[in-house]
């Protein structure tokens, strides 16, 4: 039996609305928000700048530094602020995924800080996290050989199926059928990053990355028009 999805969508359908902006945060070098259905991440870039504290500069090399924040009111009940186990790894994973496309081999000892918030929490909010900011590096001129577009597929009752929302991220939480897969590729196929989390087949994962990835060139165009759309200005 194959699994039906509570909000209709086809098993290889995203949440909608998708909606992708640039420019957001008027003092930050480069901004952007990115929304996925009831999800919405911001992100805010400042740099290149000098490094600190010191001791973490990198003389060969400028640093991605991501810090992931879900903001307290960006769910029903009210998150504790401050750092996290999760925020923590999600700030790295972040970095992990971005790292890759940006070239900062001309800014030794400084650091590219991106500082994500999650306004709205609906499941899928690292992928939308890494999305946002990959459009706000991009805004702030920061070099990049490519974009990088992320989603999530998970099992649902052995059914492969794309970008869970909460519902169906919390559906099968304690049943053998949970598994959460986010995953980012850059716009040429590569893949930046791939997390794990459940038990899946080779076949099926194999499935997942295709799924995924075929629907990373569908967030990309929407991330590349928003980015045009913000260069209108310059005309
Ligand atoms: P992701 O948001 O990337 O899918 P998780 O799988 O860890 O990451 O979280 C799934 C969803 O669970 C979140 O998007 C959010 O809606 C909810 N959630 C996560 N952490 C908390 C929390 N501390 N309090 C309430 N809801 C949370």
């Amino acid at each position: 039996m194959t699994y039906k999805r509570k909000d209709g969508r086809k098993n290889d359908e995203m949440r909608s609305p998708i909606i992708a902006k640039v420019g957001i945060v008027p003092n930050a070098d480069g901004s952007a928000m990115f929304q996925i259905g009831k999800t919405i991440a911001i992100a805010a870039v400042y740099g290149p700048k000098k490094m600190h504290p010191q001791h973490s500069q990198n003389p060969e090399r400028g640093t991605l530094r991501c810090t992931y924040n879900m903001l307290s009111f960006s769910v029903e009940d009210r998150i504790r602020p401050g750092p996290s186990r999760r925020s923590t790894e999600i700030s790295k994973i972040t970095q992990w995924a971005l790292d890759p496309v940006v070239m900062l081999n001309n800014y030794p000892n400084m650091v590219v800080d991106v500082h994500i918030s999650i306004t709205q929490a609906d499941a899928g909010t690292r992928c939308a996290g890494i999305n946002a900011a990959a459009m706000a590096l991009a805004h702030a001129g920061i070099p990049m050989r490519d974009m990088v577009s992320s989603v999530a597929v998970g099992k649902m009752d052995k059914t492969i199926v794309l970008d869970l929302d909460k519902y169906e991220d919390s559906e099968f939480e304690d049943g053998e059928g949970s598994t959460d897969i986010p995953m980012s590729f850059t716009n040429n196929g590569e893949m930046t990053h791939l997390q794990l989390d459940g038990k899946i087949t080779k076949e099926q994962l194999k499935e997942a990355a295709k799924m995924a990835q075929k629907a990373s060139k569908e967030i990309y165009e929407i991330q590349k028009k928003a980015l045009k759309e913000s260069l209108g200005d310059l005309k």
